[in-house]
């Protein structure tokens, strides 16, 4: 497998995206990365000639999938994903899978088997994909290295994130390849911190509902994202929203108007 690292590399998307090249001699790239012809060049010098067959993508967002056009047009690989959610923010509409998908599918590639795992979290449409020879799992935004990754409600889901994660506890896993960052060895130990991480939030959450509630989103933020630094508060807002919502489903906390309201307060629910 090579990794070709994308050139844009930002507060959002870390040291860049990763695209994934498998294969000898029928090629498969996972996440074609954003439109650049730069990248959609390095892909192509990656595959020196072979042929490429598939496409995988992960999700829609703008620095996975915006690439596929060009990629697809050069080589006629088959593109294989979610098709992008209805009217959600930040998504690249342009992204179309050759057919629908299956959670669980299986491709036959050549000399090795990919399956899809339907995650939903991060985004509604966001898929893993597991090389089954190698118990390697392209996770996307799923997981990342060295960070968090973001939920962006209401197409983003808490309860699905964590219901995602614990479903990969049953994979027999090797390695996890993510979309930015590099591979990580221990895949149990990972998902494990990363559902801990969650959980502390969230009793984070609770505990400055209890100090603060009622309380707006702007107010709660400042407690319980106290270790995030300033420039990253408008995105943990949108996860503190997320996992709100959740405490909301969950039975916990209630708003007093529309969730995302900014002058929507937020309380404990009291039992
Ligand atoms: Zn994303």
């Amino acid at each position: 497998m090579q990794r070709v690292l994308c050139a844009n590399a930002s507060m959002m998307t870390g040291p860049g995206t990763n695209t994934y090249v498998l294969g000898e001699r029928e090629m498969a790239v996972v996440d074609p990365g954003p439109a650049m012809p730069a990248h959609t060049d390095a892909i192509m010098q990656a595959l020196s000639g072979r042929p490429l067959k598939w496409i995988f993508v992960t999700h829609s967002h703008g620095d996975h999938s915006p690439g596929t056009a060009a990629l697809q047009a050069l080589t006629g690989a088959s593109v294989i994903g979610f098709a992008p959610p209805q009217d959600a923010l930040y998504q690249d509409a342009s992204f179309t899978p050759d057919r629908l998908f299956l959670d669980g599918e299986r491709i036959t590639c050549d000399g090795f088997t990919v399956q899809l795992i339907h995650t939903p979290g991060h985004v509604s449409n966001h898929v893993c994909f597991l090389l089954e020879e190698d118990g390697l799992l392209f996770t996307g935004d799923h997981i990342l290295q060295g960070t968090t990754p973001v939920i962006l409600p209401p197409d983003g889901d808490m309860r699905d994130y964590l219901a995602s994660l614990e479903q990969l506890r049953e994979l027999p896993l090797q390695a996890l390849a993510p979309g930015h960052g590099d591979i990580m060895h221990e895949p149990a130990q990972m998902i494990s911190t990363l559902i801990r991480h969650r959980l502390r939030r969230e009793q984070k959450i609770v505990t400055a509902l209890q100090d603060l509630g009622p309380a707006t989103l702007d107010e709660l933020v400042v407690q319980a994202y106290d270790d995030v630094a300033e420039h990253l508060i408008p995105w943990a807002k949108k996860t503190l929203l997320a996992h709100l919502i959740k405490l909301q489903r969950d039975g916990r906390a209630s708003a007093d108007g529309d969730a995302t309201g900014a002058a929507t307060q937020w309380y404990l629910q009291r039992d």
